[in-house]
């Protein structure tokens, strides 16, 4: 390892991402109020950018894609109300069975070919109310899809997927925690790739290089129920401006950074691809951001695969015994992906 490399390269997630210099810059001088009381000039912008950006009639700043995805769920739904969600969603597996918790909703958990929903399977799920079942209330999706390796929803089955919940009387949710990425990907406007959902999240803290924050969009009569969830889960801001102006700067040139982190991805792999050793080495499509490897491809344990790396200097994450996660952010520098393809195949073994 040479001296410019000592410190690791972690590649695990686009959450490792640093505020930019802009975005620190932007914090000394953000105009401040407190956001319970509604006079964050600041978050109150960021706000207004956010239901711009997804053409909604309005928007909050929340803590966390957590935070807004548990919030969008009890804003939209009623206690013992049945909803959809994929098997691999990350509302349905990540958030500590938050809504159970939170919403005290009883999720129905739908497998799925490529993050796709069946839609004969959708339409058996949304069950109607009667003496002996719940109403299925809400339907949840996911762009770009996390445990699914960073797919990106076909936009065509969004909208297959809201007419049917208009269909049924039934409401429509985005997890779009990465969904910018999404629509750099199919090069689709974030306004059309959400055109008649409800409600859409959005993580700033992941490629977009936030420190913190996500944004939850939808009606007015939406954002005014989720302003009183936000409140509860302690989630109200005081001089949330501080924080909210790094999601401004970064709502100034997403597209541009998001495909280069699209582009880093490709590069990488085709990088592998065509060495001699790296031939047989099994990759995702990697539409976005995220590559995912099979070790089984060269008969490692994801771990030990793992392990080889962080000797060499580069963190990645383990998701299954037989799979590691590369993602790719804007952290990761044009100029180290040489490095990155090398110690990719210095690492498979023999
Ligand atoms: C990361 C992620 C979240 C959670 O966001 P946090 O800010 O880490 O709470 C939710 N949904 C999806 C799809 C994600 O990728």
């Amino acid at each position: 390892m040479t001296a410019e490399r000592m410190k690791m390269l972690d590649l695990r997630s686009d959450t490792v991402t640093h505020p930019t210099p802009e975005m620190y810059n932007a914090m000394m001088n953000a105009a401040v109020g407190d956001v319970v009381m509604g006079d964050d000039p600041t978050v109150n912008e960021l706000e207004r950018l956010g239901a711009e950006l997804f053409g909604k009639e309005d928007c909050i700043f929340t803590a966390s894609g957590t935070m807004s995805n548990q919030i969008a769920v009890f804003a939209m739904t009623e206690r013992c109300d049945q909803i959809i969600a994929h098997d691999k969603s990350h509302i349905y597996n990540l958030e500590r069975s938050g809504l159970a918790q939170i919403s005290g909703v009883q999720v129905r958990a739908i497998k799925t070919e490529h993050g796709q929903y069946c839609m004969e399977e959708l339409e058996k799920n949304l069950i109607s109310d009667s003496i002996q079942s719940a109403p299925t209330t809400l339907i949840c999706l996911e762009s770009s899809f996390n445990l699914n390796d960073g797919l990106v929803l076909d936009p065509k089955h969004i909208q297959d997927v809201v007419e049917i919940a208009k269909k049924y009387g039934v409401k429509t949710y985005m997890d779009g925690a990465r969904i910018l990425n999404s629509c750099v990907s199919s090069g689709v406007e974030p306004k059309q790739m959400v055109e008649g959902i409800d409600a859409v999240a959005l993580c700033l803290s992941k490629g977009l290089s936030c420190p913190i924050g996500s944004l939850l969009a939808g009606s007015r009569e939406f954002i005014n129920k989720a302003k009183k969830v936000r409140q509860m889960l302690g989630g109200g801001w005081r001089q949330g401006g501080v924080i909210a102006v790094c999601g401004i700067e970064a709502l100034k040139d997403w597209q541009k950074h998001l495909e280069q982190d699209h582009e880093k991805a490709k590069d990488i792999i085709s990088g592998v691809r065509s060495a001699e050793r790296g031939k047989n080495i099994v990759f995702n499509n990697a539409e976005t951001n995220i590559i995912r490897i099979d070790t089984s491809s060269f008969n490692m344990k994801a771990e030990k695969f793992a392990e080889n790396m962080k000797d060499k200097g580069i963190l990645v994450k383990v998701i299954e015994p037989f799979a590691v996660r590369i993602i790719c952010h804007s952290d990761l520098h044009k100029k180290d992906i040489p490095f990155v393809i090398e110690t990719i195949l210095d690492c498979v073994g023999e």
